[in-house]
């Protein structure tokens, strides 16, 4: 037996893959679950996208592209940030990475000592801690609850923030509850961090695109307050339905760019070639996809929420962004229905597994046991039977 290094003992596995691998198995036995535990977009890549990578391969895009990605793309992005966003990042401030999760994960590393504390509003999405972990540093954590629309107070971000705070992770719209801040709120939230000028705003935008009704998106790099200490994490996954090809990247102060590119390069070099010709495609072609996307995830939106409101005991707020659904179950706790007792979140999600063939992630992944979250990127048709066996699955408990 090889001994495995107190780091990795420590870590915990990402629950939204362990949950989808899981379905995945069920699947293979022929049993038909129905998915809704991992967020992506159920969508084929547009067209276009396709055929820049397919472009890129004939004209050999094959050898290393630079460490912090090729200068086309970089560019693109930063254009994206201005027309889009008003931002103003050179291209030298962009590190393309694996990712969005590898460009969180990079500035992480590079800017978080031993020690230090990172503030993360709570639920939050599984893996913000976890690197938090591997920094060594210390996840101070900010819940926020049903009724707030799980969104943390200007006062309860004061209260959290001390003299080793090195930084804060915001993600609106959120993974896992789809709350999206207002402008207005996220200028409460500026107007505390104004006075901390030690810590770094990490803001994780790459929900940006999936936003409902009458709201618009405010990136937290755009209040002028923060702007030369907030670094923007963003990436293709969502906004073109590119989770595969693996491009996401961070904008940041420079400093932290170049700290950044020195880790890539030791660590995993330049992104694909191929998939960044892709997201240079996606970046500067049509932005029709983006808004079909949305509209689709919309109405599924207005879908579920309704749906689950239909179900007893389900506690929902209405998500204005993402594509997750987050009920509270709590009143499910204590119900039994043959070998099953529902003693938590996590025996619900079990539950609704096995007898409902549903797939969902237990609240408790994303710090917030008592919920399940639900990811509504699937058809009208999936989320309408899920729906109905979950109902039926929970009308057997008492
Ligand atoms: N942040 C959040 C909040 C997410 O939900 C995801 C999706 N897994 C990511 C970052 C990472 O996305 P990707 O690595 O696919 O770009
Ligand atoms: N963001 C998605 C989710 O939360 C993808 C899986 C992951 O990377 O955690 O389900």
């Amino acid at each position: 037996m090889q001994t495995i290094s107190d780091r990795v003992m420590s870590l915990a596995s990402s629950q939204t893959l362990a949950m989808s691998q899981k379905s995945a198995e069920l699947k293979a036995q022929g049993i038909d679950v129905i998915n809704l535990s991992v967020g992506e977009p159920d969508f084929n890549t547009p067209k276009h996208i396709k055929e820049a990578a397919v472009r890129a391969i004939d004209d050999n895009f094959s050898f290393y592209s630079p460490v912090p990605g090729y200068m086309s793309l970089r560019k693109a992005i930063a254009e994206k940030l201005s027309h889009e966003n008003g931002l103003s990042f050179e291209p030298s401030q962009i590190v393309v990475g694996n990712g969005a999760k590898h460009a969180l994960c990079n500035v992480i590393m590079a800017t978080v000592n031993p020690g230090d504390e990172v503030i993360i509003p709570t639920p939050a999405w599984v893996s913000y801690i976890e690197m938090v972990k591997l920094a060594e540093g210390k996840a101070v954590l900010v819940p926020a609850g049903l009724d707030t629309d799980f969104k943390i107070t200007p006062a309860q971000l004061e209260a959290a923030i001390t003299d080793r705070t090195r930084a804060i992770i915001l993600c609106s719209p959120s993974n896992p509850t789809g709350s999206v801040y207002s402008i207005d709120e996220l200028k409460a939230i500026v107007d505390v961090l104004e006075g901390h000028p030690q810590v770094l705003v990490i803001a994780d935008e790459i929900y940006e695109h999936i936003i409902y009704g009458d709201l618009k998106f405010t990136s937290l790099a755009s209040f002028p307050a923060i702007a030369d200490r907030t670094v923007v994490i963003n990436g293709v996954s969502k906004a073109y339905a590119m989770t595969g090809w693996r491009i996401g990247y961070c904008a940041c102060p420079k400093e932290v760019a170049a700290a950044v590119t020195k880790l890539q390069g030791q660590f995993t070099s330049g992104a694909s070639s191929i998939a960044q010709k892709a997201a240079e495609a996606a970046y500067t072609g049509s932005q029709e996809c983006v808004e079909e996307m949305r509209k689709a995830f919309e109405r599924r939106r207005n879908l579920v929420v309704r749906l689950a409101r239909e179900i007893p005991g389900f506690k929902v707020n209405e998500p204005n962004g993402a594509f997750y659904l987050f009920p509270e179950v709590s009143a499910y706790f204590g119900k039994s229905a043959g070998a099953y007792t529902i003693t938590d979140s996590a025996a619900l999600a079990m539950y609704l597994l096995e007898v409902a063939n549903v797939a969902t992630v237990d609240g408790a992944a994303f710090c917030a046991p008592g919920y399940i979250r639900l990811s509504y990127a699937t058809s009208d048709e999936n989320l309408e039977e899920a729906f109905r066996r979950i109902k039926k699955a929970l009308a057997q408990l008492s």
